[in-house]
């Protein structure tokens, strides 16, 4: 049977087709030119059929498609090449008055003598392009609404967040500032000062919830020294005077001085004098909150306040426990290591040179006749004398050596790493000296009195297992010296050999 549409008559084909609503043609892809067209169509493209189709040099159809389109056109041209290809597409088309449409081409490829031929209808699609662009502008602005809101809602849950996080940290404030005598108890139990500063430092980061805590400390060049840092910075020392709100803190000019940063600067003082600072930092999130919040601020401040004040004492503590213990080694007339400090060090070097096999000799000095000096010049005269001779022996020995005064007008000397004989070279140097110093009698300006000392040197040997032995055979050198006109030195193992 035959196709259906070979029973139509032409001539209706051709009445369907001229009047048509929508715009009908027939193109060559290939040579760019419509080869029918029906008066809907030129209409839509406001051609006449003449300039379309009849013209010795018809308008060209790719001509007709808007040049921001015309990729698109040819790309779907070259896209479907073979009968019975078709498709739909969207373009727009500028009319012979310049007038932009919006095009909806439905199209079928046929072969016709030979030729692929586009036979497609054309629809203008212009309000409903304005329309569905309305209506994405609308849901675009929809979308933006939407959008604000969520930023909204977000920034809202943010600031929230911030809310609840400033609590959590005031509330980690609060329990700081209420655990201060425990805190203060637990860091006075701490010996060591650096440890102090350490604790110090972590609580406020860990526990008050600083985003830093550093302690910096004068020293004697009236630099700021770093003592701990948390976290660690590279720099160790500042100058106070590069800085204004440094120096007006250590200065005493502000209690306390907060920076444009959000750091907290506290003074630490040690009695009047401001010793250095304790400087903290606020969590950048969290300034803002901080600053408009002032019962909250001034929490800060307390605390800041009372940790530096804290801080201060127990250096001063610290101070002073190490005055304690320097006097308590130190004899307070001549300034020479006391009694305590000679029995601790000589079992110190005498276990170490017992262990090693190591030279140790021991010097005992006793001044003569002193007795007599307290008798004539009174005894104010008579520490005079010591404190000369004594004065002598400090600058005289080594700082591996240690020089005690031993009691009364005896010193002792601990010489470690060194042999008998060369003690008593020195000791002998030692008592030449000490019979040339002149000391100045205290009631009769101008006038001087000399004194001479006895010494007698005690050195390890194979048979010293304690070091009393040392002690004893110095004592024993010391007497012969005595009892053999004083004013001398004597090695113990002189004594032995004799
Ligand atoms: P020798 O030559 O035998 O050592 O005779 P000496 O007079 O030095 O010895 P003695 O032990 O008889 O006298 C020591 C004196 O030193 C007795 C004591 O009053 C005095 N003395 C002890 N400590 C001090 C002191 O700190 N200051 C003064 N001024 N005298 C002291
Ligand atoms: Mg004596
Ligand atoms: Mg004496």
């Amino acid at each position: 049977m035959d196709h259906p549409t070979a029973t139509v008559n032409p001539s209706l084909l051709q009445a369907h087709f001229d009047n048509a609503v929508d715009g009908q043609y027939v193109l060559d892809p290939h040579a760019d030119v419509f080869i029918k067209v029906n008066p809907a169509l030129c209409e839509l493209l406001g051609f006449t059929r003449e300039q379309l189709v009849e013209a010795q040099r018809p308008v060209s159809t790719l001509s007709i498609v808007h040049e921001d389109d015309r990729a698109l056109v040819t790309a779907q041209r070259q896209g479907a090449q073979g009968a019975g290809d078709s498709g739909v597409m969207r373009f727009r088309a500028v009319r012979s008055d310049g007038e932009v449409r919006h095009l909806e081409v439905r199209f079928t490829l046929i072969r016709h003598m030979g030729r692929i031929l586009q036979v497609g209808s054309a629809r203008d699609v212009s309000e409903q392009v304005k329309l569905e662009h309305k209506l994405r502008t609308e849901s675009d602005f929809n979308r933006e609404l939407t959008l604000a809101a969520q930023r909204a809602a977000k920034d809202a849950q943010r600031k929230s967040l911030e809310v609840l996080e400033a609590n959590t940290r005031v509330g980690a404030l609060a329990e700081v500032l209420r655990a201060i005598p425990l805190l203060t108890k637990r860091l006075l139990e701490l010996e060591q000062i650096s440890d102090v500063f350490k604790e110090a430092a972590l609580t406020m980061v860990n526990d008050a919830q600083f985003s830093s805590c550093t302690i910096l400390l004068r020293n004697e060049f009236d630099e700021l020294e770093v003592k701990y840092a948390n976290p660690f910075r590279m720099t160790q020392k500042l100058r106070p005077d590069d800085n204004p709100l440094y120096q007006s803190v250590l200065k005493g000019v502000v209690p306390l001085a907060v920076d444009d940063a959000g750091m907290h600067v506290a003074p630490i003082r040690a009695g009047t004098d401001v010793r250095g600072l304790l400087q903290v930092g606020l969590p950048k999130n969290l300034q803002r909150f901080y600053a408009s919040h002032k019962p909250i601020q001034e929490s800060i401040k307390d605390l800041l306040s009372t940790i530096a004040d804290f801080l201060g004492v127990v250096i001063q503590n610290h101070e002073n426990l190490e005055r304690i213990k320097q006097q308590s080694r130190q004899d307070r007339l001549t300034g020479l290591h006391n009694r305590r400090v000679f029995d601790e060090q000589l079992v110190v070097e005498f276990r170490r040179a017992l262990r090693y096999d190591r030279d140790l000799s021991l010097m005992i000095l006793d001044i003569d006749n002193f007795k007599k000096v307290n008798d004539t010049w009174g005894h104010l005269q008579g520490d005079e004398v010591l404190r000369a001779v004594a004065g002598l022996l400090k600058v005289s020995f080594r700082d591996l050596d240690t020089v005690c005064r031993y009691g009364g007008e005896e010193m002792v000397v601990i010489m470690p790493e060194t042999v008998g004989e060369a003690a008593r070279v020195k000791a002998e140097q030692i008592r030449r000296k000490i019979s040339e110093i002149e000391v100045p009698l205290l009631d009769q300006p101008g006038q001087n009195i000399q004194v001479t000392v006895s010494m007698g040197i005690a050195c390890m040997n194979k048979g010293t297992s304690m070091e009393d032995q040392l002690i004893r055979a110095a004592d024993r050198a010391l007497y012969f010296c005595k009892n053999h006109g004083k004013n001398q030195v004597k090695l113990a193992d002189e004594l032995d050999e004799a």
